[in-house]
């Protein structure tokens, strides 16, 4: 049973030790990584795995490895106290928060690898020198939507998931839906590599307002937030038009554009997708997951809605 308070470990062979610990006393193992500055969307993670298992363990790790150098690494939020706090918070707390000060030190190897020269798909990670160069990719899953302006970042995603399943070994691990294409690969990504271990995709929490929860919110100035409401306004529009039998995606992806448009935000991408793998489609016949990637002043969001309708209409 969890105490309030969660035991801190930075070590991965500590890490690995107390998974052991647990599984030898027949407990099953939640796990939720996190890159920190937890909010309620996070937080829900955490009790449908605290529903799902004995013990649940939550990652706190900003991994340079899925950052571009020119992104937001150095200056992304952080407020790990407050972070403790808001888990210890939750009925049954969490019982270990793994936060690893850097999950790419190998020690003596350190630097031995050749260092890439920028490339699309560089990382902060290689500008570390630290000699890491073994990548995980989902070749196809990986492409599309985020994957076109961050060519770099679901290698880093599948990667740093990798390394923290095999510190971790978890049963269980509870990812969000608010980052569908991640999940999608995640999941992906343990079927083929034969991982003994459940991908649960969670809702996505919202605001009261209907913004999508994300620790870059803070970012936004309150014109740009008020802005930014016009994301989540729009997919519900398309939804409810989808639902009333428009099925073209063009008109449907139009709606959304112009609606963040006027509203002053930049459209990344707006695409509706085959819900499993990820694919364009022109003509809604099957259960699609209409994806929204837009900037607000420097503040780049993403947001998502499923569209299930009954074929049998
Ligand atoms: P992050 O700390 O942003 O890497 O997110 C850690 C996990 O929390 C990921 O699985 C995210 O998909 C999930 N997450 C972030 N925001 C939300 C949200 N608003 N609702 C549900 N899950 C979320």
């Amino acid at each position: 049973m969890a105490s309030t308070t969660p035991k801190l470990i930075s070590d991965k062979n500590e890490m690995r030790n107390w998974s052991r610990s647990m599984r030898a006393q027949g407990k099953l193992i939640g796990f939720v990584p996190t890159m920190g500055f937890l909010h309620m969307g996070h937080l829900s993670l955490v009790s449908q795995a605290r529903s799902l298992c004995d013990v649940v363990a939550v990652s706190i790790y900003v991994n340079p490895g899925q950052f571009a150098p020119s992104e937001d690494l150095s200056t992304y939020p952080s407020d790990f106290h407050g972070d403790l706090r808001k888990l210890a918070s939750l009925p049954g707390g969490v019982d270990v928060v793994f936060h690893p000060h850097n999950l790419y030190d190998y020690g003596n190897n350190s630097g031995d690898a050749v260092v890439e020269e920028g490339g699309a798909a560089a990382s902060c990670l290689e500008s570390l020198g630290l000699g890491h160069e073994s990548w995980v990719r989902v070749e196809k899953l990986e492409v599309g939507l985020c994957g076109k302006s961050r060519p770099h970042f679901f290698r880093g995603v599948a990667t740093v998931v990798t390394k923290l399943f095999n510190i971790v070994e978890p049963d269980v691990a509870v990812f969000g839906k608010k980052d569908y294409q991640q999940w999608r690969v995640i999941q992906r990504m343990v079927r083929d590599l034969d991982f003994s271990i459940k991908v649960i995709g969670a809702e996505i929490a919202r605001e009261n307002d209907g913004l999508a929860m994300s620790s870059r919110n803070v970012r936004l100035s309150p014109e740009e937030r008020e802005k930014a409401l016009s994301i989540n306004k729009s997919l519900l529009k398309a939804k409810s038009a989808a639902e009333d039998g428009q099925v073209h995606c063009d008109k449907l992806k139009n709606l959304v554009i112009q609606c963040i448009t006027d509203a002053g935000g930049r459209i990344d991408y707006a695409e509706i997708v085959d819900q499993n793998n990820l694919r364009p489609v022109e003509q809604i016949k099957g259960p699609v997951v209409f994806c929204i990637a837009a900037w607000f002043g420097k503040v780049r969001l993403i947001d998502n809605m499923e569209i299930n309708l009954s074929m049998d209409d």
